[in-house]
């Protein structure tokens, strides 16, 4: 029977997100959320706005959104793309700003989505290896050969570039744009978006996904100059004119207005950290230096996929990348005081 496929379609290797078992008392480790619940002035703005205007489509332009982050980061409006998810950001950046004649960079070790949408769009990946300590080293995205494209911190091995390093990127590549995925970047970096009025090669993509708590909610954005906002605004008005809800628009804005409870949970996420980085140091393992909400680690004598199976055994889950370079490494995100004690009871149990 044929399967009606179009041949790009047939030839892809979709993502394969984190699992998200329903298994009572579990530990999740394994996808990057925030351990802790969304500002309460954040469900309440959902209850305000779960009403009657539900029937009605929501601003397609996110005006209000797109202002409270304006002012949020002091850029003005048009320099504002929200979308649902940042994945979905990336994806219109991908298809509206990466895709040239010539291959687009990014890091071997970085996020998995990358050669995702390189396959979806028909863009030429170019993987830049990662030195030895897998940190991104500046120098070799020199030449300015194509755009760039990394995460900062990088996932998964949580590495921080700092904003020098970054603009050296950008001076080094004039004529392409450089795309730095600050998914992780509240949790101890300093954030690219100041340097939006210098670099007009720079586009900033951020999530609500892990330092607010809404990954639920599926809401991104991207900070750049004027006209690589538009680029990102004809695709998404070529694509769908309302990616952002009503509830989310709402959400969105009530979290930027509940900074206390939001520096608190990343202070918070960032202590246990380092509490986590020096117990596993203690344990015998090498941890590369984090600044995301999770390590990257690797012990010398233990498999990392029997490591990842015997805490599964006991009802904790990290992400185990069966790939080279990083198949002796777990990923383990950042969980609560609480669950952090049952991941070190539990290596503490298995290590013996
Ligand atoms: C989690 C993550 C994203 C996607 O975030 P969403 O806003 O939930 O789509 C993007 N980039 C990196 C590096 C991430 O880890």
């Amino acid at each position: 029977m044929p399967r009606f496929w179009n041949p790009t379609i047939d030839a892809l290797t979709p993502y394969t997100p984190g699992e998200q078992p329903k298994v009572a008392n579990l530990v999740k480790l394994n996808t990057n959320e925030s351990p802790y619940p969304p500002a309460p002035g954040v469900l309440d703005a959902i209850h305000a706005a779960t009403d009657d205007a539900l029937r009605l489509y929501p601003d397609p332009n996110a005006t209000p959104l797109k202002q409270a982050l304006a002012d949020y980061y002091r850029l003005s409006t048009d320099q504002v793309f929200v979308g649902n998810g940042s994945d979905e950001v990336l994806a219109h950046a991908f298809l509206g700003l990466l895709k040239h004649e010539v291959p687009l960079r990014f890091p071997d070790i970085s996020y998995s989505f990358y050669p995702v949408y390189c396959g979806l769009y028909g863009i030429a990946p170019q993987k830049i290896l990662l030195d030895p300590t897998l940190a991104i080293d500046p120098d070799d995205y020199q030449g300015d050969s194509g755009p760039i494209i990394f995460p900062n911190p990088n996932a998964p091995t949580g590495r921080l570039l700092t904003l020098d390093q970054i603009t050296r990127i950008l001076q080094q590549n004039p004529s392409h744009v450089v795309v730095v995925d600050e998914a992780y970047i509240d949790f101890g970096g300093e954030s690219a978006t100041q340097l939006i009025a210098r670099y007009p090669n720079l586009l900033v993509t951020q999530t609500f996904s892990k330092s607010r708590a809404l990954a639920g909610l599926r809401l991104g954005m991207a900070f750049g100059q004027a006209h690589l906002i538009e680029a990102l605004e004809r695709v998404k008005n070529s694509f769908n004119s309302y990616p952002v809800d009503r509830l989310a628009m709402a959400a969105g804005i009530a979290s930027l207005q509940e900074e206390a409870y939001f520096a608190e949970s990343c202070r918070k996420v960032m202590a246990t950290r380092q509490a986590l980085t020096e117990f596993l140091q203690e344990k015998g393992f090498d941890v590369v230096p984090s600044h995301a909400n999770f390590v990257f680690a690797r012990h010398p004598e233990h498999s990392a996929s029997e490591l990842a199976q015997q805490l599964r055994d006991r009802a904790i889950i990290v992400r185990y990348f069966d790939k080279p370079r990083i198949d002796q490494y777990l990923r383990i995100s950042i969980g609560s005081e609480e669950e952090n004690r049952r991941l070190c009871d539990a290596l503490s149990e298995i290590l013996g």
